[in-house]
């Protein structure tokens, strides 16, 4: 009967991620890069590419776990989750669910921002009573505490999920235990009477205001350390502030996201935002506090040039297309040429969006490098400051195939007469 329906589930289903079972693995996998991070570059060594990748690079004396770290850790999640419920937000509306209805959200992400990272600045770097620099401290610590936090969430994601009349995500429905742990079952999971929706406060609030965090103890750090704050961790604190600031304010633009709308809550987003994204993201930073670089003038202009062309791109292009979704005859964008297509929409052949299929995404990554660029200038074997960078192409790459796979299914047979037009995915003349 379970192989029957498993049979129908994987005609049905476009599995990613390896197929049915490979989150088996990624569960596995995604912690250990985590750990293999600060494993492979910390106070005592960092991994380099060349002369030659030497295991001696590994410094196994590392302490893993600690109770402050973890009841900091859960004051933190539940902290931030009071002051969200407490705090005055913005009220609105979600998407149109399948089911037919729409869900009420609160806003307040910036707002708990501004007070947690305003507070933390001010009593970190003004006063003696708040020493940031525990944040580089209990990185490892911190880790795991975020690791086992987001694991226990998921599998009470996952029991939960079992409750009669819950909308449930068709991605994270399969039938296969493993990978719907991974996608997540329920769609919205929600507490507190329905007012408090689990998985938007984890995409935006701990993770993202964490990182913020983060970032600012290892600049904390560093200044403690070496008696000054290097104009590289300027800019990689001040890169990644704008991106993360930008995502708090715009926080509604979430609302209409892939996570949001189609994605369950499971393993991938639990462990991705709480965990992933705070502790992978602040690599660049954290190789700073015990490799400081001083940018030369050369090297400033190098890396602000970098991410200006990757901005350029990037706002570019998703700006073109938001105006020609919004307004076709904008004067603006009234000029491209465009492709009929039986959906109804048009998609646009000329402009940025006639060179490459995702040329948005080919400027993110681009800015993705420059935020890499002033932590991996002066060390240029080094792996662990490029991590971001890195990864990123891998996702954008996977990402670039799930949009292609929803398009085709959009579009049809003007998919293919589109792509036939514009023949790059990402990267013009190249991929
Ligand atoms: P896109 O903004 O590229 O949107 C894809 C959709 O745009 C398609 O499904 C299609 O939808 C429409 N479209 C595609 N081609 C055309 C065309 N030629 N003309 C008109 N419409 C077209 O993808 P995402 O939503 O994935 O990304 C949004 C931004 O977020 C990107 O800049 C990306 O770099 C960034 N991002 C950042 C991540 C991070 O971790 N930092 C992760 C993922 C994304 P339809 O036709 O139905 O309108």
């Amino acid at each position: 009967m379970v192989d029957k329906a498993r049979k129908i589930a994987k005609e049905e289903h476009h599995f990613e991620f390896f197929g049915p079972y490979g989150p088996a693995l990624l569960v596995i996998v995604l912690p250990a890069v985590c750990y293999a991070l600060i494993l492979g570059c910390n106070k005592n060594s960092c991994l380099q590419l060349w002369p030659m990748l030497k295991l001696s690079s590994f410094d196994v004396s590392i302490k893993w776990y600690s109770w402050d770290a973890l009841l900091i850790y859960l004051a933190w999640f539940f902290g931030l989750a009071f002051l969200h419920v407490v705090l005055p937000g913005q009220r609105t509306e979600g998407v149109l669910l399948p089911n037919g209805k729409r869900l009420a959200y609160k806003l307040n992400a910036f707002r708990l921002f501004v007070l947690v990272y305003g507070a933390a600045f001010y009593f970190g770097f003004f006063t003696e009573y708040l020493n940031l620099g525990w944040l580089y401290d209990q990185f490892a610590p911190l880790l795991t505490a975020s690791i086992i936090f987001s694991s226990s969430l998921s599998v009470y994601l996952y029991v939960s999920s079992f409750q009669k009349g819950l909308l449930l995500s068709s991605h994270g429905n399969t039938g296969y235990p493993v990978y719907d742990f991974w996608m997540g079952r329920e769609l919205n999971p929600r507490l507190l009477g329905g007012r408090f929706d689990l998985k938007e406060f984890c995409e935006l609030y701990p993770g993202l205001i964490g990182w913020a965090l983060l970032n600012l103890g290892m600049a904390h750090k560093q200044l403690a350390n070496h008696g000054s704050i290097s104009n590289s961790m300027v800019l990689v604190n001040a890169f990644q502030l704008y991106y993360i600031i930008d995502a708090l304010w715009c926080e509604r633009a979430i609302l209409t996201t892939m996570d949001i709308t189609t994605d369950g809550f499971g393993f991938m987003l639990a462990f991705g935002d709480l965990a992933w994204v705070p502790f992978t993201f602040t690599s660049a930073a954290r190789y700073l506090v015990d490799h400081p670089q001083h940018l030369s003038v050369l090297g400033l202009v190098l890396v602000l040039a970098v991410k200006a062309l990757g901005y350029y791109i990037f706002r570019g292009a998703n700006s073109q297309k938001d105006m020609f979704r919004s307004n076709p005859n904008d004067p603006r964008v009234a000029h491209l040429r465009t492709l009929k297509t039986e959906r109804g929409t048009s998609l646009i052949v000329s402009g940025w969006w006639g060179t490459a299929r995702h040329i948005n995404y080919f400027g993110d990554w681009i800015m993705g490098v420059a935020w890499c660029m002033p932590a991996g200038l002066a060390g240029l074997s080094a792996v662990v400051p490029y991590f971001y960078c890195i990864y990123f192409a891998a996702l954008l790459i996977h990402r670039e195939r799930r949009d292609e796979h929803a398009c085709r299914q959009k579009y049809g047979k003007d998919w293919d007469k589109y792509c036939a037009l514009v023949r790059y995915r990402i990267v013009p003349y190249v991929y």
